[in-house]
């Protein structure tokens, strides 16, 4: 009993706020909310007049005037939950008389009635249990087994216009298209076709029967459309993995092909960079000894002046000065070639 309980629960629980349903509303989609969830689901999320089913994303008109509670109620929940309702009197829940509308613990059931009664309710089914009621079995709800709220579920509806509340609903208006019960068929549903309720099931369960087989025939075609998007999903997620991959083993390639390039020039610059520095210091050390005969060439004249006679100077320098001239001409020559070559050299270098 208690998986059947809990798949009504299960049942009777709104996808919206997660409770129980109150006042349970059935959409074009065929999903069930309760009346008050599912007008502000559509007030705050309505574009163009559409809003979608929060279960299924089915796109719905919304209804006429905005009048959510004049959706069709869904009586298939409602059965439902009044059998839950039965149930949690066990809890301390108190339920409603089917015939006077009081709440109460102490609730009966007539099985052939088909209602549910307060204690009072039931002592006056009591008094005409000679009569009218006559045979009828009545349960406290609180004694009910499983197959007690079996046949609570089995239960036939009643008809919900005013005064014919006591009526059960065994026909069904073509017209309309809603169940009717007989003072309805001999009032305002008169001049409209009317036949047996059960005829009227048969005829809709073959219709459903035919639309479920075409129904049944787009579920497997959408199963081969979403498999075959699938499919094309992992050839494309393959695909890009071994891009990726390819894409990186090229830039690998790259990357050590520059890296040889590097290394070669790196290795071509220091060898310039040696063969050059040697250079430099051969013309550095070669001007340094030009520097130092220079040098002895002023400092010899410079000591003799303060040491001799003039007339011995005069002699002397007579001497010395082709001696000097030579010289310095022949210094300054070698002294501008090699300056030139290590001007030449360092235009080559920078
Ligand atoms: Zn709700
Ligand atoms: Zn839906
Ligand atoms: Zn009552
Ligand atoms: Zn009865
Ligand atoms: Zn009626
Ligand atoms: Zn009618």
């Amino acid at each position: 009993m208690e998986s059947l309980m809990k798949s009504l629960q299960k049942h009777v629980t709104c996808s919206i706020c997660l409770d129980t349903y109150t006042n349970p509303k059935t959409i074009a989609c065929l999903h069930t909310f309760c009346c008050h969830c599912l007008e502000r689901h559509a007030r705050t999320s309505a574009r163009n007049g559409k809003f979608l089913c929060p279960e299924c994303q089915a796109e719905m008109t919304l209804p006429d005037e905005n009048r959510f509670d004049k959706l069709p109620t869904s009586f298939h929940h409602n059965s439902l939950l009044s059998v839950l309702g039965v149930r949690q009197v066990g809890d301390g829940s108190e339920i409603s008389c089917d015939i006077c509308k009081k709440t109460s613990l102490e609730i009966s059931y007539c099985f052939d009635c088909e209602k549910l009664m307060c204690s009072d309710c039931k002592n006056a089914h009591e008094l005409f249990r000679n009569a009218a009621f006559k045979g009828h079995k009545v349960t406290p709800v609180k004694q009910f087994q499983d197959k007690d709220y079996e046949a609570m579920l089995r239960r036939q509806s009643f008809c919900s216009q005013q005064y014919h509340e006591r009526e059960p609903t065994r026909f069904y208006c073509t017209e309309c298209e809603m169940c009717v019960c007989q003072i309805c068929i001999n009032t305002t549903h008169k001049p409209h076709g009317v036949e047996p309720i059960e005829k009227a099931a048969d005829n809709a369960k073959s219709e459903i029967l035919t639309l479920a087989e075409i129904m049944e025939e787009r579920i497997t075609t959408c199963d081969a459309s979403i498999r075959q998007i699938e499919e094309m999903e992992a050839e494309m997620e393959a695909n890009v993995a071994s891009s990726k991959r390819e894409v990186s083993r090229a830039t690998d390639q790259i990357v050590a092909k520059a890296r040889e390039l590097e290394r070669d020039n790196i290795t071509a610059l220091e060898n310039t960079r040696l063969l050059n520095a040697q250079k430099f210091n051969s013309a550095k050390q070669q001007l340094q000894s030009f520097a130092k005969q220079f040098t002895q060439a002023v400092d010899l004249p410079r000591r003799l002046f303060k040491l001799i006679r003039a007339q011995i100077l005069y002699k002397t320098t007579n001497k010395l000065r082709p001696v000097l001239k030579t010289s310095t001409t022949f210094q300054s020559h070698h002294f501008r070639l090699v300056h030139q070559r290590c001007l030449k050299l360092y235009t080559m270098t920078v």
